[in-house]
């Protein structure tokens, strides 16, 4: 088997490289707008946040029961305290506990001051205002002190920090209305190609749906983006160069499918290189190798392969971290696994390849992975089916079935 990129007339970029070379070619965004919470969920932070309030705001009770100083607790003996009243979670009691005395509290509901324990209900025998404790009770047991989770003062959530689900309870439990957040990016993306026709029109011989732009769409969907669908494109050098022009002047990335490869159809490279800039063309992945990163004035492009299959791969390894740069947010590497693969993989030295898997786990955690089937660059059915890539060395000369491979679910990306 032969890789074409052998055939190059000099060596291909690696991935590692060319996410260098992104990387240090991406200044993020630093303009920021407040936003309230409800519409904070994927949202970059650009400021540290910190909590105006303890959390929990009182000591309370994390149990049904009855509550009581630790200073009426007899060490080895059951012991008697009189009850004056309920602690409801919302409405506290009120009073102040003398020595000898309880009260009966929920979850959630105020300590009274002197209190600092709660005793279960179940350990416990009521006999109207007598309440009996049983021997060796543990003090400061089932009780939440303020300030346990978030103290005052103390941060919430790091400028940086993509606001996940989790964040968004936090800041609400602070009691905090709207957030600083880095402004969405504006990113157009479009498909290019004679072939292309839309959903809605007749299936025609010669012609294919354009499936890129729907994938796309669904890729840079509910993140921190502000993604315009700007149609297909026809494979008209003039039509194209006037696009790039005019939508550069007005965004901050433009992603384009199809026509980068050295087809006679294919204007995408030498476009860029005519109105702005290419900071490299080709890339030794598999699949995905045509891919032309660059700069139109202060705008960012990324040049993607035709085939839809290209398209999701280059999207998730090398344009999505390049994204989530630009719109400020930390980098983090997506989790890689080991796991035994059960099917033999052919593959040629020359080009790292993503070939999509069906990744899985038996009883004892073991995983292993299998291929997902046909992995040609058009066969999008696998990657459909498929829920990882398996990721294989540039070197690798193929893979017998029982070898341990590497792994990245598609859930490892956030
Ligand atoms: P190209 O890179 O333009 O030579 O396209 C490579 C392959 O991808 C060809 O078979 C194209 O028909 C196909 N292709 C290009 N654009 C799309 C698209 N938007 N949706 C689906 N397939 C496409
Ligand atoms: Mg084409």
């Amino acid at each position: 088997m032969i890789d074409p990129c052998s055939l190059e007339s000099k060596p291909l970029l690696s991935i590692d490289d060319a996410l260098e070379k992104i990387k240090s070619a991406i200044q993020p965004i630093m303009a920021s707008e407040r936003v309230v919470l409800k519409s904070a969920l994927g949202r970059v932070l650009s400021e540290d946040v910190v909590s105006p309030i303890n959390i929990p705001y009182d000591r309370n009770s994390s149990m049904d029961g009855y509550a009581l100083s630790s200073k009426d607790i007899v060490a080895n003996n059951p012991f008697t305290l009189t009850l004056v009243g309920t602690s409801w979670a919302g409405k506290p009691y009120l009073g102040s506990l003398q020595a000898g005395q309880c009260v009966r509290i929920f979850t959630g509901a105020v300590l009274p001051d002197s209190a600092d324990s709660a005793v279960i209900q179940e350990l416990v025998s009521a006999d109207g205002v007598n309440i009996t404790f049983p021997a060796n009770i543990a003090a400061y047991e089932n009780i939440r002190e303020a300030g346990e989770d978030i103290a005052q003062g103390c941060l919430l959530c790091s400028g940086q920090k993509k606001l996940s689900s989790a964040d968004i309870g936090l800041l609400a439990a602070a009691g905090i209305h709207d957030v600083p957040v880095r402004r969405k990016l504006n990113i157009a993306f479009f498909s290019t190609g004679d072939e292309l026709i839309g959903i809605g029109q007749p299936p025609e011989t010669g012609k294919i749906y354009d499936s890129n732009r729907y994938a796309l769409a669904a890729l840079l969907a509910g993140s921190c983006y502000s993604a315009t669908d700007m149609g297909a494109i026809p494979d008209d050098r003039q039509l194209l160069e006037g696009t790039f022009k005019q939508t550069a002047e007005c965004n901050d990335v433009i992603i384009t499918t199809g026509g980068v490869s050295v087809g006679d159809a294919d204007y995408i490279k030498d476009i860029l290189a005519s109105c702005g800039e290419v900071k490299f063309w080709k890339i030794a992945i598999k699949p995905g190798k045509p891919l032309a990163f660059g700069k139109i004035g202060s705008c960012y492009f990324f040049g993607l392969p035709g085939n839809p299959v290209s398209v999701m791969v280059t999207y998730q390894q090398i344009v999505a971290p390049a994204l989530k740069q630009l719109s400020g947010a930390l980098a983090n590497m997506p989790l890689r696994l080991l796991a035994t693969c059960t099917t033999a993989l052919k593959k040629a030295p020359g080009r790292q390849e993503f070939q999509r898997g069906i990744l899985s786990q038996d009883v004892n955690g073991n995983f292993f992975v299998s291929s997902s089937g046909q992995q040609g660059s058009h066969i999008l059915s696998s990657m459909s089916r498929s829920n990882c890539y398996i990721i294989l060395s540039a070197e690798s000369k193929g893979v017998f079935s029982g070898e341990q491979v590497l792994v990245e679910p598609f859930s490892a990306h956030i």
